[in-house]
C-alpha cells in the first residue's frame, strides 16, 4: 500500500511544464532549464564538432535542426532516465533528433556533446550496427581535441583504462549485447566498447580493416563470422588482442589534418512560446518511454494550437510506439493537412493508408527527391494501381541504398522489372544483388529470386493457337514467341476481366505468362 501510494506521488511530481529559454546556432537549437551560459557553451561546441566531421566523413544531414534539452535540474533528469549514471543520450525520434544533457556533465560537457553527436551521426547515416561499436565509436571520439594546426583523435579516457584492470566482461557478452544489462554492467560495458572500437579504428595492423567489418555487419552477418571475415579472429583471440593493447605501453593517438570552425556568432536567446514548450515536454516523455503521457501531452496541445502540425508529428511517433496503426493514420493525416515537411512522417503517413497517401508521397518526395521509404511506397502504390512502367522508374530512382534494405528494395525491383516487361533488368539486379550477398539470409534470398526468374514473360499477347495438340500462346515481348499451354493442367487465368478466345485477338492485353519448369505456360494474368 505504502509502495502504491509512493508511486502515485511520483507521478504526480512528474513535471507537467518547464518554462525553457530557447536559444538557437546555425545548426542546432536548444531549450534549457537553467543557465544560458552553459548552453551557449553547449551551442558552440556542437557547431565546432558538426564542422569537423562535416569535412571528415560528409555526413548525410536530415532537415531540421536537432533538437539539444538541457536540464539543469537533477530531479527533472531523473524522471527521463532509467539507470542513475546517465549524464546524457541520444534519441533519434521519427520526428526530430532529440540530445538530453543533464546535469552531471557539468565541466564535462565537450567530451558528452561529442559523445551524443557521434550517435546521431550513425543515426542518420542509417548503420545498422551493435550496440557495443555504437557506444565505442562515441568514446573513441569523445575526447577529440584540436592540438595546434591538427584534431587529434583516441586520447586514452582514464577511467575505462583504470576499469578494465579489474574488471572484465565476457567478450562474446559484449559484442552480442542488445541492452546495456544491469547497472553494475554499464561501467565495464562502455570501457571495454570503448577498447575494441579503440583498438580497431586506431591500431595499425588494423584500422584498414574497419570498413570491411562494419560494412559486413551491416549486411547482417552474425558478429564472429565478420570478425573472422574482416581480421581472422575468434572473438577469444580478439579479447587477447584487447587486454595486450590496453596493457601495452603504447595506445595509438592519431591526429587528423582537420580543424574544426570556431562558431563565434552569439544565439539567438528568447524564452521559448508555449508551443515551444509543450513540444518539448512531449519529447521528453517519449525519450522517458512514458507514451500515453507524451500522447496525452501533444493531444492536448493539438486542441490548443489547432493549426500546428507539431502536436500531430509528436502524436504520430506516440501512436506508432503504441502500435496503434490507426490512430497513427489520423494523425499523419492531420499533420499532413497542417503542412508537414517531414519526409520521414510523411512516407510512413503514406503506408498507413487512405486516400491522401499519394499526396503525401509527392510532397515528401519534393523535400528529398532520394527518400528511400518514399520512394518504396510509391511504387508499392504504383503497382497497386497497375501502373507498372511507372513503379519501375520509381524504382530506379533510389540512390541510397543500405545494405539492411538492399533485399528488401530489389524484391520490389525484380517485381517492377517484370511486371513493366523489364525482364533484363531484373535479370541483372538477381545477379548483383546475389554478387554481393553474404550473409546466409541474403544469400538463401538471392536463390529463391533466381529460381524466379525466367518463370515467367510479360508481353502483349497477339495471338492464342488452339489445335487438336494443345493451344500455343504467342506473346510479343520484343518479338513473338510461341508458348505452349501445359496440356497436363489447365491454364489458370486471372487478373483484368477479358475475353480470352482461340485465334488473332482483337483488343491485344498486357499479360505475363507463368511458366513451367520445361518453359509451358500455367499461368496467364492479364496486366491492365
Ligand atoms: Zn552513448
Amino acid at each position: 500500500m505504502r509502495g502504491l501510494i509512493l508511486a502515485v506521488m511520483a507521478a504526480l511530481a512528474l513535471p507537467g511544464q518547464i518554462a525553457f529559454t530557447r536559444m538557437e546556432s546555425p545548426h542546432f537549437e536548444l531549450y534549457t532549464d537553467g543557465s544560458k551560459g552553459r548552453a551557449a557553451d553547449i551551442l558552440e561546441h556542437f557547431e565546432r564538432v558538426r564542422s569537423f566531421f562535416l569535412q571528415t566523413i560528409n555526413p548525410r544531414e536530415t532537415p531540421g535542426k536537432p533538437r539539444v534539452v538541457v536540464l539543469n535540474s537533477a530531479k527533472t533528469f531523473a524522471t527521463f532516465v532509467e539507470r542513475k549514471s546517465t549524464i546524457a543520450y541520444y534519441l533519434g525520434l521519427p520526428h526530430r533528433d532529440l540530445i538530453v544533457v543533464g546535469p552531471a556533465g557539468k565541466g564535462a560537457d565537450n567530451q558528452t556533446i561529442t559523445h551524443e553527436y557521434l550517435h546521431l551521426l550513425v543515426h542518420q547515416a542509417g548503420m545498422r550496427i551493435p550496440l557495443w561499436m555504437n557506444e565505442g565509436i562515441a568514446e573513441v571520439y569523445s575526447t577529440l581535441q584540436p592540438v595546434g594546426q591538427k584534431m587529434r583523435v583516441g586520447t586514452p579516457i582514464q577511467g575505462h583504462m583504470l576499469r578494465l584492470r579489474y574488471d572484465w566482461l565476457d567478450i562474446r557478452q559484449v559484442l552480442k549485447a542488445e541492452s546495456y544489462g544491469s547497472e553494475e554492467h554499464v561501467g565495464p560495458f562502455y570501457s571495454m566498447s570503448w577498447a575494441i572500437a579503440h583498438m580497431l579504428l586506431l591500431e595499425d595492423d588494423l584500422r584498414p580493416k574497419w570498413t570491411r567489418f562494419t560494412a559486413a555487419m551491416e549486411r547482417g552477418i552474425p558478429i564472429e563470422q565478420a570478425l573472422r571475415q574482416a581480421y581472422g579472429l575468434t572473438p577469444q583471440q580478439l579479447e587477447q588482442h584487447v587486454q595486450g593493447y590496453i596493457r601495452g605501453k603504447t595506445v595509438n593517438v592519431v591526429e587528423f589534418n582537420f580543424k574544426w570552425e570556431e562558431w563565434k556568432g552569439a544565439p539567438a536567446t528568447r524564452p521559448a512560446t508555449a508551443l515551444e514548450n509543450g513540444l518539448t515536454m512531449v519529447d521528453l516523455f517519449l525519450s522517458g518511454k512514458d507514451v500515453a503521457g507524451a500522447a496525452r501531452h501533444a493531444e492536448r496541445l493539438a486542441g490548443e494550437f489547432p493549426r500546428e502540425a507539431g502536436p500531430w508529428e509528436a502524436l504520430l511517433t506516440a501512436r506508432m510506439w503504441e502500435r496503434n496503426k490507426e490512430a497513427g493514420a489520423v494523425a499523419a493525416r492531420e499533420a499532413f493537412a497542417r503542412g508537414t515537411r517531414n519526409a520521414d512522417l510523411l512516407a510512413l503517413g503514406a503506408s498507413l493508408g487512405g486516400a491522401e497517401a499519394r499526396a503525401m508521397l509527392d510532397r515528401a518526395l519534393t523535400v528529398d527527391p532520394e527518400h528511400f521509404e518514399g520512394l518504396m511506397e510509391l511504387a508499392a502504390l504504383q503497382l497497386q494501381a497497375g501502373e507498372d512502367g511507372a513503379a519501375f522508374a520509381t524504382l530506379q530512382r533510389v540512390r541510397r541504398l543500405g545494405a539492411a534494405d538492399a533485399a528488401r528494395y530489389v524484391r520490389l525491383f525484380v517485381y517492377a522489372a517484370q511486371r513493366s516487361g523489364n525482364e533484363a533488368a531484373a535479370e541483372a539486379a538477381v545477379k548483383e544483388f546475389r554478387a554481393y550477398a553474404v550473409s546466409e539470409r541474403d544469400k538463401a534470398e538471392g536463390e529463391k529470386m533466381a529460381g524466379m526468374m525466367g518463370r515467367s514473360v510479360t508481353g502483349v499477347l497477339v495471338e492464342v493457337g488452339c489445335s487438336a495438340s494443345g493451344q500455343v500462346l504467342h506473346v510479343d515481348s520484343g518479338g513473338v514467341r510461341a508458348i505452349p499451354v501445359d496440356a497436363g493442367q489447365t491454364l489458370r487465368v486471372s487478373g483484368v476481366e477479358f475475353d480470352l478466345h482461340c485465334g488473332v485477338m482483337k483488343r491485344k492485353p498486357r499479360v505475363r505468362v507463368g511458366l513451367s519448369g520445361e518453359g509451358k505456360a500455367r499461368a496467364l494474368e492479364i496486366l491492365r
